[in-house]
């Protein structure tokens, strides 16, 4: 007798959803680089219980039609790549088209979207993969995305979570590296109503300011770098200003936040002896690089990333760097007006 029989769509979401939703966190993130890829210019995070009973993001992006409303959440259904070549020409943050497969398989979800050529807004409710309504209702333009009670079907992911002050962490931990990737989009964050975060349009160094700490304020040194291959912007802390806590540690590859334990010691070694040995150094890099020299399809969070030539990103980090901590000692202050 054969014994073998494929998932249904909704068994085959829900484990898909094991890799790409692993707390409320990841829905936030997924929900706002949709937005970015969305070029909206206002982004609005709404949290209640920790992301635990809502996660809502309302965005002033492109849209959908009322089709792709539908199809948006679908398994392995993306407007930003069509061909595999696209793999090697990613310019977007998302590609895979399985965050909203993913997550509507695991909580209750409201989209409501509206383009701008559409006179009304579609509304879809969809619960566990299954939709329960699609109407039509008035909205303004973009896409409010309401995720209720993640994991109300999977109660041993549900029992895994942590305490609301750990899950609020690792959201906040999210909007933050998305704030600072994108300084000229509005965001917002409001948790059980309180407004934790209200961030007007701004330049870098005043986003940094404003997103992570004030005392930074007249302590930023500018990198900047442009060789053939890449470019280096972005900010390092004075040495003053290194912490004993690790966490204001950013690198940015095309705007997307990554971790890379060989890059952050290109960084720190260009400090040497300024900063005293175990203590922390802010920075802030964005690294531009033609997306055909990298590889972002690792890991389903797309948080580490191949280059074709690290070694070279090192030592171009390094000096980068230290130029700036250079430059820094010549002129100490920076122009700090949005
Ligand atoms: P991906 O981002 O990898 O394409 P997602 O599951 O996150 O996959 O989203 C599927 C599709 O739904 C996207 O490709 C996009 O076309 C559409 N979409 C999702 N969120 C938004 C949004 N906020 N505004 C407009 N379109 C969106
Ligand atoms: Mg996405």
């Amino acid at each position: 007798m054969d014994v073998i029989r494929l998932l249904s769509d909704s068994i085959a979401n829900q484990i898909a959803a094991g890799e790409v939703v692993q707390r409320p966190a990841s829905v936030v993130k997924e929900l706002m680089e949709n937005s970015i890829d969305a070029k909206a210019s206002s982004v609005q995070l709404i949290i209640k219980e920790s992301g635990k009973q809502l996660i809502q993001v309302i965005d002033n992006g492109q849209g959908m039609s009322p089709t792709d409303a539908r199809m948006c959440f679908e398994r392995h259904a993306t407007s930003k790549i069509k061909e595999s070549a696209d793999l090697f020409n990613i310019r977007t943050m998302g590609f895979r088209g399985e965050a909203l497969a993913s997550i509507a398989a695991v909580a209750q979800v409201e989209l409501r979207t509206k383009r701008a050529e559409d006179e009304l807004a579609t509304l879809i409710k969809i619960e566990g993969s299954d939709i329960k309504t699609q109407e039509f209702v008035q909205s303004p333009q973009g896409t409010n995305l309401a995720i209720k009670n993640l994991f109300f079907n999977v109660p041993a992911r549900r029992n895994f979570l942590k305490s609301n002050p750990v899950e609020m962490k690792h959201i906040i931990e999210e909007f933050q590296r998305i704030a600072l990737a994108h300084p000229e989009v509005q965001f917002s964050l409001f948790h059980n109503d309180i407004e934790i975060y209200n961030l007007p349009e701004a330049k870098l160094s005043k986003r940094i300011v404003d997103v992570l700490d004030k005392s930074y304020r007249d302590q930023l040194a500018q990198c900047q770098i442009d060789s053939s291959f890449i470019k280096i912007n972005g900010y390092v802390g004075n040495p003053q200003t290194a912490k004993k806590a690790r966490g204001e540690q950013y690198f940015f590859v095309n705007k997307r936040f990554i971790k890379s334990s060989y890059l952050h010691h290109a960084v720190t070694g260009a400090f040497e002896s300024t900063i005293p040995q175990g203590s922390h150094p802010f920075y802030a890099l964005f690294i531009e690089i033609d997306p055909s020299h990298i590889d972002i399809n690792i890991h389903p969070t797309k948080t580490e990333i191949k280059f074709d030539d690290e070694k070279a990103i090192y030592a171009i980090l390094r000096s980068a760097v230290k130029q700036a901590i250079g430059v820094y000692n010549l002129t100490p202050s920076i122009d700090f007006e949005a």
